[in-house]
C-alpha cells in the first residue's frame, strides 16, 4: 500500500512547533506534529512566564503549553506523542521515521526540535529544577529578589545572565571551574565592575542541597585543594552552554559549527521545502515570543512553498529556492 504523502510534518512541540501547527492547521494543511517526549520543550520546565505578551498575570510554563496544544488541536493539528528517529531530506517527498519504526512522507517539513540547556549532572539538580535550580535568568530572576544566588559557568551566558540577576538578587556568586573566564573581555569587565557579583574560582558544584521543597545550598569543591564546603544559597543558575537537538539532522541540513540549523531570513534551511524555527535555528534570543514568531514565519513559508507546488514540479521550485539560497550564501554542504 502506498504511504500517504502529508502536506506538512512538524517536528517538535515547543512554542515554535505548536505555532507552526496552529498556522498550517488554520490554513487547512492538516499538519502532523511529532511532540517528542517532553511536550512543550524547555518552556514546560519554566515555573512562570511573565514576559509573553497577552498574559499580564504570570502564567505557568505548563499551562502555556496546554493552551498551545488546545489551540493547535482546534485547528486540526494531528499530534503524535512520539519522537522522530530518522529523517531523509535527500529525496522528495521527504521521509520521517518515528521511533516506533513507522515511515511518514511529507511535501514540506518544519523542524522545531529546540535546544536543551547543558546539565551539570549532579545530585539534586533534577529534583530542584523549577524549585531553585534554573537555566534561564530572564524567566526566573525576578523570583530571587533580595536573595542570594549562585551562577555556574564562565562563558558569555554566565556573565550576561549573572549581571542581569543583579537587578533582583542581593548577591550573585559566580562559580567557575577554572581561574580564568571564557567570556569576552567586555562582559568580563562588566562583571568584575559589578559590586553585587563575587567570584568563586577553581570550584565545581558537587551537589545541590534542599529541604525537600526548595534549594537551600550547594556543596562546592575546590578542584585545586580538594576542599569541600557547604554554601547556602536560594538559587542555582546553570549556564554551562546549550546543545541544539540536532542529532537527527546531521548530514541532512546545513548546520553551523555548534550544530544549529542554518536558516535564511525566511526560516528556509539548505533543503528547499524544509524549514526550521525556534531554538534549533536560534542560539541568540531563545524566548517564547521569538520562537512563536519564527514558527509563524516557517508556517507561512511552508504554505507558500506548497502553493507553488500546485503549478510546478518540486525540482523546478527547489531550483529557484536554491539559487536564492546560494545568493544568500546559505547553501553550504551539510
Ligand atoms: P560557553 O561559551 O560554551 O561557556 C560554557 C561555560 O561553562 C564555560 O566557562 C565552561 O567552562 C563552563 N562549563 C561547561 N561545562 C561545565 C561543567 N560540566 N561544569 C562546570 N562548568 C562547565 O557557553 P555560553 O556561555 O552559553 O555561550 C555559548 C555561545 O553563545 C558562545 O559562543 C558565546 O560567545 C555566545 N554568547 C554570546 C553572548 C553575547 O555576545 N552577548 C551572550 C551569550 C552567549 P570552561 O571555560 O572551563 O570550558
Amino acid at each position: 500500500m502506498a504511504t500517504k504523502v502529508e502536506n506538512v510534518i512538524i517536528i517538535g512541540s515547543g512554542p515554535a512547533g505548536f505555532t507552526a501547527g496552529i498556522y498550517t492547521g488554520r490554513a487547512n494543511l492538516e499538519p502532523l506534529l511529532f511532540t517528542g517526549y517532553e511536550i512543550g520543550g524547555q518552556i514546560s520546565l519554566t515555573y512562570e512566564v511573565e514576559n509573553y505578551p497577552g498574559f499580564p498575570e504570570p502564567i505557568s510554563g505548563a499551562e502555556l503549553v496546554e493552551r498551545f496544544q488546545k489551540q493547535s488541536e482546534r485547528f486540526g493539528v494531528r499530534l503524535l506523542f512520539e519522537r522522530v528517529d530518522t529523517v531523509d531530506f535527500q529525496r522528495w517527498p521527504f521521509r520521517v521515521i518515528s521511533e516506533e519504526g513507522q515511515e511518514y512522507q511529507a511535501r514540506a517539513v518544519i523542524v522545531a526540535t529546540g535546544a536543551s540547556a547543558r546539565k551539570l549532572q549532579v545530585p539534586g539538580e533534577a529534583e530542584y529544577t523549577g524549585r531553585g535550580v534554573s537555566y534561564c535568568a530572564t524567566c526566573d530572576g525576578f523570583f530571587f529578589t533580595d536573595k542570594r544566588v549562585i551562577v555556574v559557568g564562565g562563558g558569555d551566558s554566565a556573565m550576561e545572565e549573572g549581571i542581569f540577576l543583579t537587578r533582583f538578587a542581593r548577591e550573585v556568586y559566580i562559580v567557575h571551574r577554572r581561574d580564568q573566564l571564557r567570556a569576552s573581555k567586555r562582559l568580563q569587565e562588566r562583571a568584575f565592575r559589578n559590586d553585587k557579583i563575587q567570584f568563586i574560582w577553581n570550584t565545581v558544584v558537587d551537589e545541590i542541597l534542599g529541604d525537600g521543597q526548595k534549594v537551600t545550598g550547594v556543596r562546592l569543591r575546590n578542584v585545586q585543594t580538594g576542599e569541600v564546603r557547604e554554601f547556602p544559597t536560594d538559587g542555582v543558575f546553570i549556564f554551562i552552554g546549550h546543545e541544539p537537538n540536532s542529532a537527527i539532522l546531521r548530514g541532512q541540513l546545513a548546520l553551523d559549527e555548534r550544530g544549529y540549523v542554518l536558516v535564511d531570513r525566511y526560516q528556509r534551511t539548505s533543503v528547499p521545502g524544509v524549514f526550521a524555527a525556534g531554538e534549533i535555528a536560534d542560539p541568540r534570543y531563545r524566548q517564547v515570543a521569538t520562537s512563536v514568531g519564527q514558527g509563524t514565519m516557517a508556517a507561512m513559508e511552508a504554505e507558500k512553498f506548497l502553493a507553488e507546488l500546485e503549478d510546478k514540479a518540486y525540482e523546478e521550485v527547489a531550483r529557484e529556492i536554491r539559487q536564492e539560497l546560494e545568493a544568500e550564501g546559505l547553501l553550504v554542504t551539510a
